[in-house]
């Protein structure tokens, strides 16, 4: 069973990768941000409480998201395995994840860590806004607060993975494919 957190800043591909990931490898994926944005569309309580910090940039607390993705694993328990995209994105989260993973007698194979320049970050995510109609994909200051709320509270959970042997980095810029393969390589070496 492979449980894989896709990581890196807003922009890094990670929603392309992971439907290429979760294809191959016949994996469940859980993206917290997708998950949020459905809530949202269906005007749920959860998607109301999430749009003021969606709006801003900024991270929904905790422990909405924490109990979000525990009901997503346990509403999945015969899944293959699960890819982690846009969570954990706090060291609170991680340590959740590794909990919740715990009782249900797994624990994640491996991180991978997309790595994109900033600028190239901001060029792709305003492009992306043309098309996605995501409000926060539109707006250079909500652009600019996502990276900084990524360095300052996400990053983080790259040095906590890393600590763990699990962080395994591939560079995020060129082809989708050739991106796609070097994850793949790194997937393959991971224990499962
Ligand atoms: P994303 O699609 O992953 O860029 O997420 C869009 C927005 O959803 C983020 O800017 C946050 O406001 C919220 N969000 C998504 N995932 C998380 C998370 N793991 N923790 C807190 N907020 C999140």
């Amino acid at each position: 069973m492979y449980n894989i957190v896709l990581f890196g800043p807003p922009g890094a591909g990670k929603g392309t990768q992971s439907e290429m990931i979760i294809d191959k490898f016949n994996l469940t994926h859980i993206s917290t941000g997708d998950l949020f944005r459905k809530h949202l569309g269906e005007g749920t309580e959860l998607g109301k409480l999430a749009q003021k910090y969606m709006d801003q940039g900024n991270l929904v607390p905790d422990e909405v998201v924490i109990k979000m993705v525990e009901l997503k694993i346990t509403s999945n328990n015969s899944s293959n395995g699960f890819i982690f995209d846009g969570f954990p994105r706090t060291v609170t989260q991680a340590k959740a994840l590794d909990q919740l993973l715990e009782k249900q007698g797994t624990e994640i194979s491996g991180m991978i860590l997309l790595d994109v320049d900033e600028f190239e970050l901001i060029n792709r995510i305003m492009l992306r806004g043309k098309s996605s109609g995501r409000s926060d994909d539109q707006d250079i200051n909500k652009v600019n607060n996502r990276i900084k709320v990524y360095k300052k509270e996400t990053l983080p959970v790259a040095t906590y993975y890393d600590e763990q042997g699990k962080l395994n980095k591939i560079v995020g810029v060129g082809s989708v494919d050739n991106i796609f393969s070097d994850i793949s390589e790194v997937i393959e070496t991971l224990p499962h």
